[in-house]
């Protein structure tokens, strides 16, 4: 046999070599997504790492869709996950490649493997294979007994003319391992690795030989994703090593846990990109988030995407699980509605709106620092447009009815006089009026409150008093005080 005593190193060697060699060397690296379902948040942070590893670089970033698996891929599975990456502002720079159309070069592949005896046809059939499996003491432990290794040339060539069989990738003895540049050396005994089938009888690759086929021809110098593939790189590599090609440099990301350090998943609520989006999350706070995860970028507040590609550093993606955590994707949310321009804010706010009239940039101002979704904040904006509205019931209880019917008129009349209406000149009248009366502050800010938005929050009073401006607010003063002293009728 031909394989004897081999050790892989896919190792950073052959990419010093090819510097040298020629003089100059560009990071190229792919995100790969299988267009079986949403672009999720692990899936958006695998994109997220190797975009910013090649923007870091001054590489380039290839997207390529692995709609290989017809039963589960769709078209509009591939479309989402394309608007996925879209919103989140993860632009690629070459592609999307479709795998489905480059059937002919993976089977191209599989030929060479053959040729080059580092793959051999198997003529079992699965009922063979079953029977032998069943065989063994305990059959799940099965991997295929390498029966068909011993057929010669001769006759491998000749039973090909009239018998179906499949292309099987010789697995070498010793050792299969590589550097990888996130996780440090990990090794595989050839032994834990079946002769897998690279070429199916009906002329179909398989997943893993078109992944090398792919990466190869598409020039990838690293692979940077999920630790879900660590099984899979041993088997890349050994076809790497039978197509006597260098392997490009592999970095596998821990996954993303839920809170309950479970892998996440629907039960942990929200996980899909677009549904960020419909919950009024900003794209640069989930971009900030996803680049936080695991990562040496770690801010209380929101970079521009530029910053963070220039702070990334791939050497400090950690070893272990990162949680996602909602709570800090609210705040870094918050955080940016709180702080971004405000015409931007505008723009954004307007897919969440839904009134003819937009609320003014004094009620952004001091709603928007309250808010932590783009939903929260229109909400928190509507009181402010909408004049129709009820009084919250449990908000009207708390108001003693009578200070107010006897001294919400006077009030009014005081506001009436100021001429200047900003937030200190309110303020002053307020408790000024308070104090000559013997009342407490809030026995007028409770009502004041409630008669400008309907509910018992809002912003500082003073404030709000200020966004609404003064016939607004005085307007809605009076209507409350008719409503009380009409024993709850709108008058
Ligand atoms: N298509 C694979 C997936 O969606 C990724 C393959 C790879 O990155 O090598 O999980």
């Amino acid at each position: 046999n031909e394989i004897s005593q081999v050790d892989f190193h896919s190792g950073e060697e052959f990419l010093i070599f090819g510097i040298i060699l020629f003089g100059g060397f560009m990071v190229k690296v792919r995100f790969a997504p299988s267009p079986t379902g949403y672009l999720h948040i692990g899936g958006a942070r695998t994109a997220l790492v190797n975009y910013l590893y090649a923007q870091k670089t001054g590489g380039k970033f290839v997207l390529r869709i692995e709609d290989t698996d017809e039963n589960r891929s769709t078209k509009d599975m591939t479309a989402a996950i394309l608007e996925g990456l879209e919103w989140l502002k993860i632009q690629w720079d070459e592609g999307p490649f479709f795998q489905s159309e480059r059937k002919e070069l993976h089977q191209e592949c599989a030929l060479k493997l053959l040729e080059r005896g580092f793959a051999y046809r198997c003529f079992c059939s699965k009922e063979e294979i079953e029977e032998r499996k069943k065989r063994l003491e305990n059959p799940a432990e099965w991997k295929y007994d390498k029966n068909c290794r011993a057929i010669s040339k001769e006759e491998s060539d000749k039973r090909a003319a009239t018998e179906k069989f499949v292309i099987r990738c010789k697995i070498p003895e010793g050792k299969i391992e590589w550097n990888d540049f996130v996780k440090g050396k990990i090794s595989f005994n050839s032994s834990e690795i079946e002769d897998f089938v690279v070429l199916r009888s009906d002329g179909s690759p398989t997943y893993n030989l078109s992944v090398v086929a792919d990466d190869y021809s598409l020039g990838i110098t690293h692979i940077l994703r999920g630790e879900d593939h660590i099984s899979n790189t041993p088997k890349q590599l050994a076809i790497y090593k039978g197509l006597g090609i260098e392997p490009p440099l592999f970095g596998h990301l821990p996954l993303i846990l839920g809170k309950d350090r479970k892998k996440l998943s629907k039960r942990h609520g929200t996980t899909s990109v677009i549904a960020f989006k419909k919950e009024g999350i900003l794209s640069l706070a989930l971009f900030n988030f996803l680049a936080s995860l695991g990562t040496n970028i770690d801010e209380e507040k929101c970079l521009s995407r530029e910053e963070i590609a220039r702070r990334f550093e791939i050497e400090k993606i950690k070893k272990s699980s990162s949680v996602f955590d909602y709570d800090k994707l609210l705040f870094l949310n918050g955080k940016l509605i709180s702080e971004m321009d405000l015409n931007e804010l505008k723009e954004e706010l307007k897919n969440f709106w839904e009134f003819q009239e937009f609320p003014d940039d004094k009620a952004l101002a001091v709603t928007r620092t309250r808010s932590r979704t783009l939903i929260e904040l229109s909400k928190n904006l509507i009181p402010f447009i909408k004049e129709d509205f009820e009084y919250d019931e449990s908000s009207l209880s708390k108001i003693d009815k009578e200070k107010t019917s006897k001294y919400f008129g006077q009030f009014i009349f005081h506001l009436e006089k100021i001429s200047e209406w900003i937030q200190d000149k309110i303020e002053q009248e307020l408790r000024g009026f308070a104090e000559e009366k013997g009342l407490k502050a809030k026995d007028l800010i409770h009502p004041s409150r409630l008669f400008l938005v309907g509910k018992g929050e809002s912003p500082s009073i003073f404030d709000l008093f200020y966004a609404m401006g003064k016939e607004k607010s005085l307007r809605r003063l009076k209507r409350g005080l008719n409503f009380i002293k009409s024993g709850g009728k709108d008058v």
